[in-house]
């Protein structure tokens, strides 16, 4: 197999491995079980294995990529992999490595400000309030408590200072 790697970035690969993600990404067999169960491969070009690779080299283009935000973290990939590589964590840890260079996506930020300001990670618009209806479940609403929970963890785990620059 042929493979052109653009950036070899020694940060990227130092991230991961103090995650304890380097001896992991070693052991992929680049098998492919996980690209065909990830839903997203049906959709998009994005493919699992290639990213893992990626990962085990340190190419930082991995953070560049739009497809790293389109991951539902539905777990799939790992509970198919033999070699138990925490493909979820990598992505998480990749993400977190995309939002401090300042290339977390719009649609992502959008749901982190709107998680900030009201708790809820969707928003509370009439569309919702008609699903809910339908459903026979209870009227959401902004929880004062709740949001100030939120700020508090928000703060401690450094995503408010991340989505707000603050
Ligand atoms: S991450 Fe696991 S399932 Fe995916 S290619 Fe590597 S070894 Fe195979
Ligand atoms: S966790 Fe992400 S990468 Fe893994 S199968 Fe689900 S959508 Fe695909």
């Amino acid at each position: 197999m042929s493979m052109k790697t653009t950036k070899v970035d020694k940060a990227l690969r130092e991230e991961l491995g103090t995650k304890e993600f380097t001896s992991m990404l070693t052991l992929c067999e680049q098998c492919g079980v996980c690209s065909g169960i990830c839903p997203l491969s049906k959709l998009t070009d994005f493919r699992v294995r290639k990213m893992i690779l990626k990962a085990g080299l340190g190419d930082n283009s991995l953070i560049e990529s739009p497809d790293l935000w389109l991951c539902t973290m539905c777990y799939a990939c790992l509970e198919r992999c033999r070699s138990g590589i925490q493909v979820p964590e990598i992505i998480s840890v990749l993400r977190t490595l995309a939002t401090e260079e300042g290339k977390l996506p719009d649609s992502s930020s959008k749901v982190a400000r709107l998680f900030l300001k009201t708790g809820y990670a969707f928003p509370l618009s009439g569309l919702t309030a008609k699903m809910r209806k339908e459903l026979g479940l209870g009227e959401l609403k902004v929880d004062k408590k709740a949001v100030n929970d939120v700020e508090k963890l928000t703060k401690k785990t450094g995503l408010k200072k991340l989505v707000e620059g603050s």
